[in-house]
């Protein structure tokens, strides 16, 4: 299978074209990416590979899926550009917004996309246990959220806050919007239907992701720590052998791991 990478000198980018190097049967035919330069497997870590860096996303063509890691104005163009070539992609950009956004609607009606917020098979189970804890805890517990990531992170909060929110606000029936990112000075009391997202950057954190449910006199915590971004990686890699027998629509991890009940 011929995988094309979009974002493959960042540090997703180079995770994932060490991930194909030792992936019998995927190769590396197009590293996409505006910084790069050179041979990209020679940046990764794992010798020449014999594809150089290039910043136009149209080398995606002739690929049979492409993996995209970069950012939500890179995703956008190879987004329309995979429309029009058919190829189907899995991407793992956060915070798209809506022209990105928009652009996977159209990519998505034509062609199969994976996109999920994180990669890693703990978190995809994390939002499983997250929707039957908080809908199990009821309103008795408050349901706040906790994130840190490391200092280059340049997004807030992470994609997989937000989808950790969103699985805990519908598990609790809050409406669409109750969230809180950040308190200070009189904020008067916390109310029933909200749900705190905090952002710690910092070092070189990996990944970490907790949602707390209190109640009067106790606490239940559930933690994600990621510690090797491989994982995103390999979850990727998965997701994109997956992707490319399927019909046209958008996917998550949840289908890649066959959980969808
Ligand atoms: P990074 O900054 O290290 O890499 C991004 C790369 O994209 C850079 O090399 C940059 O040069 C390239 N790029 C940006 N704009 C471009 C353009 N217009 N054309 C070509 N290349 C362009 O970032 P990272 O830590 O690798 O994270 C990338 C994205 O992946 C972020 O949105 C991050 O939140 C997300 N992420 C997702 C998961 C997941 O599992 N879904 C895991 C980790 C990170």
């Amino acid at each position: 299978m011929k995988v094309a990478v979009m974002g493959a000198a960042g540090r997703m980018g180079g995770a994932v074209i060490r991930v194909l190097a030792e992936t019998e049967g995927l190769d590396l035919v197009a590293a996409i990416d505006r910084s790069g330069e050179g041979d990209a497997g020679l940046r990764s870590g794992v010798g020449a590979l014999g594809v150089d860096f290039d910043a136009d996303v149209r080398a995606v063509d002739g690929a049979d899926v492409v993996i995209d890691f970069s950012l939500p104005d890179a995703a956008e163009a190879l987004f329309v550009q995979c429309a029009e070539s058919r190829t189907p992609v899995v991407t793992g950009t956060t915070n798209l917004g809506d022209r990105a956004e928009a652009a996977l609607q159209t990519l998505q009606a034509l062609t199969p996309v994976v996109q999920a917020p994180n990669f890693s098979q703990g978190v995809t189970l994390l939002f499983d246990l997250a929707a039957r804890a908080a809908e199990l805890a009821g309103p008795a517990f408050d349901a706040e959220i906790v994130e840190m990531h490391h200092r280059h992170k340049v997004d807030a909060p992470s994609g997989t806050a937000k989808r950790l929110a969103e699985v805990v606000a519908e598990a609790k029936a809050l409406g669409d919007d109750p969230f809180v990112h950040g308190r200070s000075g009189h904020t008067g009391a916390r109310t029933d239907g909200e749900v705190g997202v905090m952002t710690l950057r910092g070092g070189d954190v990996v990944g970490e992701h907790t949602l707390l449910l209190a109640s009067a006199g106790e606490r239940l915590e559930l933690t994600h720590r990621a510690t090797d971004r491989t994982i995103f990686a390999r979850g990727a890699v998965r997701a994109a052998r997956w992707v490319v027998s399927q019909p046209p629509g958008r996917y998550d991890m949840r289908d890649v791991m066959g959980l969808r009940a």
